[in-house]
């Protein structure tokens, strides 16, 4: 027996063995991690976790982590905001809503606190906000100043045992940001749900994350579309049977693209995800989306993935992204799985950010309805197949709801946010790995730096781009004194096979290195720094092989920044470059004003885009081009420099200082012949089927300040004379539209209208940008006479892709004929161009060679006989010598006569016309005129120089054929763009293409020289 009391304690020993081992049991799984599982001394808000069970379409569409909602007592649910749960049928609130939400919280908890980070285009805030423990965000000081230690290891020596002091006692930030795509809503009441759960909720699980990392939210990256797409949804609410107009405008400028910008930071949203993201030293930065079933982390996508990643970057996004299938698979959610489709080379992804700045870059696609109505949902084959990667897939047909997507959602970022926690210190301790190794470049991989020399004629669009890299973080410095480099020996030809032997002669004359000076006031960007990756990326050429077993790259392949801005960047891998004198520069400014007092004033054209805006800027000066080149007082000046009268110099200083333009006084105007620079009227023409392609264009013209009348098709359609109103209609790409489409507009056989404007239910649609009564009529029979008409009577239409293909096939323009490729495949490449008209106004300022944004062409050929589709390939077939005696280059001969003189057959280039020939002359009716011939500016390069940077592939099919064209037809011009002059704010170096052409209007046959015949 045992003594009462020995036993009582012995039970009590045992009861708490128990006690622990029952906690020890409920805490972890196998491998030791928190199950997840309810607190269940937490009480359970019972009318809340009810909805979110009626409004799951299936039980195994939810999982143990948000299968319920923990009840406070102060804390208010998302309920007091949008009236329901999250994820409740017919309920999408506004941005204003999610931001009220998340200040309640605040207000009411410890735990959350709201930050704003900056304006949209259109002046909507948007926020980020930050859960954790209290504890944590009253160190958010504290902690943000050790993890700016791992970010710039340079401030700990690169010490890396000091990083594990660090790494072991700092809270690491993981950044969500939801509905960057208007269309794709579900993100903002997810992310409204999982704040409140990281505030409120107890489970060992949720307290973890709480207690060991900060949790940063924006609910809506952006706000502007959000809130049209809020419009629109209430909208199809009130009209239930009627169709709803398609999401023609998400933000003031772009749509879809809005995700493709990481690389021209040009949009505002951009910046602000990016400066928190910087700002926070976040580790992760995780974009949410909604295209695939039902949930795909594509963070662990197909490749090829970007060259310039780090790969422990690239083995963190494995073991995240499986990780997070494990997990929601032992759930029983179908459907989860990573891998796919989505290959990692492009960096313009918003997600990006973090990949380029040292951290995790993740991006979900999960399932949404575009709105909040529950739907039945029916598959393609290839969406519910089992794969490989996909051993549980989605299911061929199911009702599924927005709180299944919210379900989803939620899960896969609990389980992320808990398995990063689990693992933080092997996380942060990457984060400051890759920060190192970023440091380290220059003398690992390299380069050492990349120079902007100061001798560039193109400092207004050098510091342009260089703004880029400061927007991204980057630190830039500037020469104090002229240095030398060793450049590297450009690589010896390849030894001919039948060369054998190696002479010594032979090896002596193998190329050496060779030294290069740059001049003081260079710019440096050093790359022994903590973003040196990202300047890399942007900075360096790429080559996507066409033998990838990619076979279709997610987005472009190429984007060379240097070569886009048209300015000079040299890659330098000598690590010598780094002793060169140098001081860091914040403020880059292009040299601008005028150096001394006359009635004249000349300013050199170099192409710089800033020119059009001071014409704008100086209405009431008087500017004359020059036609050709001339010097002055010992300067020499190029075709198209500006000449200014009427103007004072206090004025032009003050233009000029702002624009980075450098003025000079002469004495008297040149002898060259000139003609005025008039402040053309533009007007710049939009379809309603999208409004994508022309949005950068939008912007680059009002950041540069050039005004337009922004109107549609059907406004083109409604204008007779458009000639009384304007002098230019640019009409930008649609994006791969048809003429059919652009003609004809939306399908109106059925249905009802389609407004585009401000109602009382939709307030937000119109913003600054266009509205109708009714999207569906395109511009019609009637537009394409007003278009035809406005030429004809000597007004000025500039197209580019797929509007030229418009133009050309409904006969607005002669002499031009647009092939279709075989083979071709130019993927978003960058592709060299060479000048063939230096004469044009259209060419002023540029140089014989200049690099451009090709997306597959379109491909034009020319002719001299109107209506004809060239046929100049079958020709060169047809006009080989027939089988015969001798040698492939002697005559024909035939028996019993004398020979004859063959007469030459001219041989044109790719780019021309094949000459008028005697034969054609004869009363040829349609032989078009010489002075209404097309005139080509540019044309591709040859087909081994026409790769810059990306995927060219089958490029002889394009090379050499015309890639800028100027058709004078009536009075007027149609010019032609078969590269897109203006795309996604990294093209800079092309955008005077337009302007010029703006500018020119009235001359652009300034210095054309006609053929004879
Ligand atoms: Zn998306």
């Amino acid at each position: 027996m045992i003594p009462p009391k020995i036993a009582r304690a012995n039970i009590l020993r045992s009861l708490v063995l128990l006690l622990l081992l029952c906690l020890a049991a409920s805490a972890a799984l196998g491998d030791g991690e928190t199950a997840p599982a309810r607190d269940p001394k937490q009480p359970v808000d019972e009318a809340y976790t009810a909805k979110i069970h009626k409004y799951t379409t299936q039980p195994f569409f939810t999982s143990p982590l948000v299968d319920y909602l923990p009840a406070s007592k102060n804390v208010p649910t998302p309920e007091v905001v949008l009236g329901d749960v999250a994820g409740a049928p017919g309920i999408l609130p506004y941005a204003e809503d999610v931001y009220k939400y998340m200040r309640l919280l605040e207000k009411a908890s410890p735990r959350v606190r709201v930050f704003s980070i900056g304006k949209t285009e259109e002046g909507r805030e948007m926020i980020a906000v930050a859960v954790s423990s209290q504890e944590n965000l009253k160190n958010l000081d504290e902690n943000s100043a050790q993890l700016a230690k791992l970010a710039d290891p340079r401030t700990i020596k690169l010490d890396d045992a000091e990083a594990d002091r660090i790494v072991a006692r700092s809270v690491p930030v993981y950044y969500i940001t939801g509905t960057i795509h208007s269309p794709e809503t579900g993100a903002p009441t997810a992310l409204m749900e999982l704040a409140y759960r990281l505030a409120v909720d107890e489970s060992p699980y949720i307290r973890e994350i709480r207690e060991g990392m900060i949790t940063l939210i924006t609910p809506v990256v952006e706000v502007d579309g959000r809130d049209r797409m809020v419009d629109i949804y209430l909208w199809h609410l009130s009209h239930p049977k009627d169709f709803y107009p398609p999401l023609i405008y998400w933000g003031k400028y772009v749509a879809h693209d809005n995700n493709r910008d990481a690389m021209g930071m040009t949009l505002k949203l951009t910046e602000n995800v990016l400066n928190t993201y910087v700002g926070w030293k976040a580790q992760v930065l995780h974009d949410l989306h909604e295209s695939v079933p039902y949930l795909y982390d594509n963070t662990a996508g197909d490749g090829p993935f970007n060259a310039w990643v780090d790969p422990i970057l690239t083995d963190e996004w494995e073991v995240m992204g499986w990780r997070n299938v494990s997990d929601m698979t032992k759930f029983g959610m179908p459907g989860v799985f990573t891998h796919g489709v989505f290959d990692t080379w492009s960096p313009g992804y918003l997600m990006f950010i973090a990949a380029m700045h040292n951290g995790i870059s993740r991006l979900y696609e999960t399932f949404g309805n575009g709105g909040a109505d529950t739907l039945e949902r029916t598959l393609e084959p290839e969406e519910y197949a089992r794969t490989w990667y996909r051993q549980n897939p989605p299911l061929p047909k199911v009702m599924w709801s927005q709180r299944d997507n919210n379900n989803y959602e939620e899960t896969g970022l609990l389980t992320s946010l808990h398995y990063f926690n689990e693992n933080k210190q092997l996380f942060l301790k990457n984060f400051y790995l890759k920060a190192k190794r970023s440091i380290t470049k220059p003398a690992s991989e390299g380069p050492a730096a990349y120079i902007f020399p100061a001798d560039d004629p193109r400092t207004d669009s050098q510091a342009e781009l260089l703004h880029v890299l400061q927007k991204q973080a980057v630190e830039i410095s500037r020469a104090t004194a002229a240095f030398t480099v060793t450049l590297p020996a450009k690589k010896p030809a390849k030894p001919k096979k039948d060369a054998k032997e190696k002479d010594s002669k032979e090896k002596e004359a193998l190329p050496a290195p060779t030294t290069r000076e740059f001049p003081a006031g260079s710019y440096i960007v050093r790359m022994d720094q903590p973003y040196s990756r990202i300047a890399d990326a942007l900075l360096d050429y790429q080559y996507w092989s066409p033998e990838d077993p990619q076979k279709t790259p997610y987005d472009d392949t190429g984007w060379t920044f240097g070569e886009l801005y048209g300015v000079q960047v040299t890659r330098i891998t000598d690590p010598k470059v780094l002793n060169a004198p140098m001081e860091r520069v914040k403020e880059i400014r292009a040299p601008g004003g005028v150096s001394g007092e006359s009635t004249i004033y000349v300013i050199n054209n170099n192409a710089e885009p800033s020119l059009a805006t001071l014409r704008y800027k100086l209405r009431d000066a008087s500017i004359e081009a020059a036609e050709e080149p001339f010097e002055s007082a010992g300067k020499k000046f190029s075709r198209g420099s500006f000449l200014l009268r009427n103007v004072t110099r206090a004025q032009l200083n003050d233009a000029a200082s702002e624009l980075g333009l450098q003025a000079a006084p002469i004495s008297a105007m040149p002898s060259v012949k000139t003609h005025p620079v008039r402040a053309a009227r533009v007007a710049f023409v939009h379809t309603w089927l999208s409004t994508q392609a022309e949005g950068w264009w939008r912007i680059a013209l009002d950041n540069l300040g050039i005004p337009y009348d922004y109107i549609s098709t059907q406004t083109a359609a409604k204008t007779g004379d458009l000639n009384a109103k304007y002098d230019v209609i640019l009409f930008p790409p649609v994006g791969f539209s048809s003429t059919t489409a652009i003609i004809n507009g939306l399908p109106s056989g059925w249905g009802n209208p389609l407004p585009w404007k401000n109602t009382p239910e939709t307030p937000n649609l119109v913003g600054n940008n266009d509205s109708t009564d009714d999207m569906r009529p395109g511009l019609g029979w009637e537009g394409v006479a007003h278009l035809k008409s406005f030429v004809e009577k000597g007004g000025v239409l500039l197209t580019a892709t797929d509007t030229s293909q418009f133009a050309l096939s409904i006969g607005l323009a002669d002499g031009v004929s647009v092939g279709s490729a075989q083979k071709m495949k130019i993927v978003g490449s960058v592709v060299g161009t060479r000048l063939v008209d230096a004469a044009s106004p259209i060419a002023y300022g540029y140089d014989e060679k200049l690099s451009a944004y090709c997306n597959n062409g379109p491909i034009f050929s020319l002719s001299s006989i109107s209506g004809a589709r060239n046929s100049r390939r079958l020709g060169a077939e047809t006009h080989t010598r027939p089988t015969g005696r001798g040698t492939v280059d002697d005559p024909d001969f035939a028996i019993g006569r004398a020979g004859f003189e063959v007469p030459e057959e001219p041989k044109p280039e790719a780019w021309e016309a094949p000459p008028v020939t005697d034969e054609q002359m004869h009363n040829n009716f349609r032989v078009i005129p010489p002075a209404n011939r097309a005139r080509v500016i540019f044309r591709y390069a040859d087909t081994k120089e026409l790769l810059v940077s990306g995927l060219v592939e089958g490029g002889d099919e394009i090379a050499q054929h015309p890639a800028v064209v100027d058709v004078p037809t009536g009075s007027g011009h149609v010019v032609l763009f078969s590269i897109n002059p203006v795309y996604r704010g990294e093209t800079r170096g092309t955008y005077s293409l337009v302007l010029n052409t703006i500018l020119n209007f009235d001359s652009l046959n300034a210095g054309r020289k006609l053929a004879e015949k």
